[in-house]
């Protein structure tokens, strides 16, 4: 019989949180998950994964995450198309709201992921996965011995650059300043890479395309204000990301950008509160280690409800 209180409810359908759903359902918790804007998350804004296992050919990200939903409801997941507005976890049973609405649960696991920043210009949303994109380890492969650019002056620039470079004929890093937020180590690291060309300080003004995807970029000079335009095949954002974590700040150990820490592989700091993929992970970024940690999440929640007896 129904408590009107969930077992277990999972926020966010990335692959973190169809994965714990999985697998809290298999353990027969009934879990409830609730996908927020983004149902299936950041893989629904790219075209083909090719490192996700089991796909011999790869698989669009749009199907992936809806198999992953089929099957979570298959195994007997309630998903619920709504967005968590508000939480309180101050006492035992955990609350949360969507909207006016209040829902009861006996655990959680918080998989809101982390939002990748974009530059917001023209047609960057139509032609992300079409030559755009965020993610230099998962779509870099797409562009192997041709030229790219990528935007950002932080680590994560100078990481990706550095790894587009292995890949690609030619890197154009394009940065808005002369100075780097990046540390120096990997700042050296991608100015010692000889084919990554630096163009400082630039801002890049428009997405040349056709109906393939792009063809190029127009990059002006901020001291000059002279435009050019760089022949490029994929056109790749490192301006950092946004942790979705503000909701849940009272409850879990945050760090200065705003990722959950976890702690003991998935807890929080409150109890029945799990914690699982990019929203903990600044590191890593992946789907499958966001599913991994939203495996371990719902082995933990499971143990935590049985040792509770709840
Ligand atoms: P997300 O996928 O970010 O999902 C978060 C979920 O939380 C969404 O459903 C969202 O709606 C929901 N949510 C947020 N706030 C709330 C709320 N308040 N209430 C309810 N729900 C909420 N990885 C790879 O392994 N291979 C690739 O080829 C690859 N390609 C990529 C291409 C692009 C363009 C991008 C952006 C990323 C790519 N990634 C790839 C990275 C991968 O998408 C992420 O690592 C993965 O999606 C993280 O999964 P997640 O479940 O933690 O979060
Ligand atoms: P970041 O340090 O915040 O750097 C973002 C960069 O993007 C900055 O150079 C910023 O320019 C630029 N930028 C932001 N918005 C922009 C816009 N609208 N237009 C143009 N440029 C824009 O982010 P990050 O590089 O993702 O790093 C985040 C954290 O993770 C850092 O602590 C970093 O050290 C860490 N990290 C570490 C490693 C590693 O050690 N292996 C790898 C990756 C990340 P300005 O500088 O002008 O503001």
């Amino acid at each position: 019989m129904s408590t009107g209180i969930n077992n277990v409810t999972v926020v966010g359908t990335g692959p973190a949180g169809l994965t714990a759903a999985i697998y809290a359902a298999r353990a027969g918790l009934d879990p409830v998950i609730y996908a927020g804007l983004q149902h299936g998350g950041q893989l629904t804004t790219t075209t083909d994964i090719e490192n996700f296992p089991g796909f011999e050919n790869g698989i669009s990200g749009p199907k992936l995450m809806a198999d992953m939903t089929a099957q979570a409801e298959r195994v007997g997941t309630k998903v619920i198309y709504e967005e968590i507005t508000k939480v309180d976890f101050s006492s035992s049973p955990l609350k949360m709201w969507s909207d006016e609405k209040e829902i009861i649960s006996h655990s959680v696991i918080i998989a809101t992921g982390a939002t990748a920043k974009t530059l917001g210009i023209k047609d960057e949303d139509v032609l992300m996965g079409k030559g755009v994109s965020t993610c230099a380890t998962c779509d870099g492969f797409f562009y192997k011995n041709k030229k790219v650019a990528i935007v950002g002056g932080g680590d994560s620039a100078m990481e990706e650059a550095t790894y587009l470079a292995k890949l690609c004929s030619e890197v154009y890093l394009i940065h808005r300043r002369d100075h780097f937020r990046a540390s120096k180590i990997m700042l050296e690291r991608a100015q010692k890479t000889s084919n990554i060309k630096f163009m400082l300080p630039y801002s890049t003004s428009e997405l040349l395309h056709d109906k393939t995807g792009l063809t190029g970029i127009k990059v002006t000079n901020l001291e000059t204000n002279e435009t050019e335009t760089l022949d490029v095949d994929g056109f790749f954002m490192a301006i950092g990301h946004q942790p979705n974590s503000k909701i849940f700040e009272p409850y879990v150990d945050l760090d200065e950008h705003g990722y959950i820490i976890p702690h003991n592989y998935t807890e929080t700091k409150t109890p029945g509160v799990f914690v699982a993929g990019d929203i903990a992970d600044p590191t890593f970024k992946q789907a499958i280690t966001a599913a991994g940690m939203g495996c371990q999440a719902a082995i933990q929640a499971t143990k935590y409800l049985e040792n509770n007896e709840l």
